[in-house]
């Protein structure tokens, strides 16, 4: 599964660099793969890229930005289940390109 960043988030920025994925923006703040820029998911607040979050299967054992956020407003995204193995498979497809 892929997680969400909710609206409780204070902007700390603390989750951001602890993604092995980068799959975490700051607001407003474009995100890319493959060398192409896509438009934010959000303006408000830190966001968590859904094809980027591999909820960090294949480097940690728990996910990194749950793990340091303050405020716990990380949640699995009820719109992104995936299981373990679609993960490790994303994992290794993002290997391939450009994070
Ligand atoms: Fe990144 Fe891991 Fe958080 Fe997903 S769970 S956004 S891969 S730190
Ligand atoms: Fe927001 Fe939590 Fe990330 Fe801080 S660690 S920016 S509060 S999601």
């Amino acid at each position: 599964m892929a997680l969400l960043i909710t609206d409780e988030c204070i902007n700390c920025g603390a989750c951001e660099p602890e993604c092995p994925n980068t799959a975490i923006y700051e607001g407003g703040i474009p995100w890319t793969l493959n060398g192409q820029t896509h438009n934010p998911i959000s303006n408000d607040f830190f966001y968590i890229v859904p094809d980027k979050c591999t909820e960090c299967v294949g480097f940690h054992d728990e996910p990194q930005c749950q793990a340091v956020c303050p405020v716990d407003c990380i949640i699995v995204d009820p719109a992104h289940i995936e299981t373990k193995e679609e993960l490790l498979a994303k994992k290794e497809s993002l290997d391939l390109i450009a994070r």
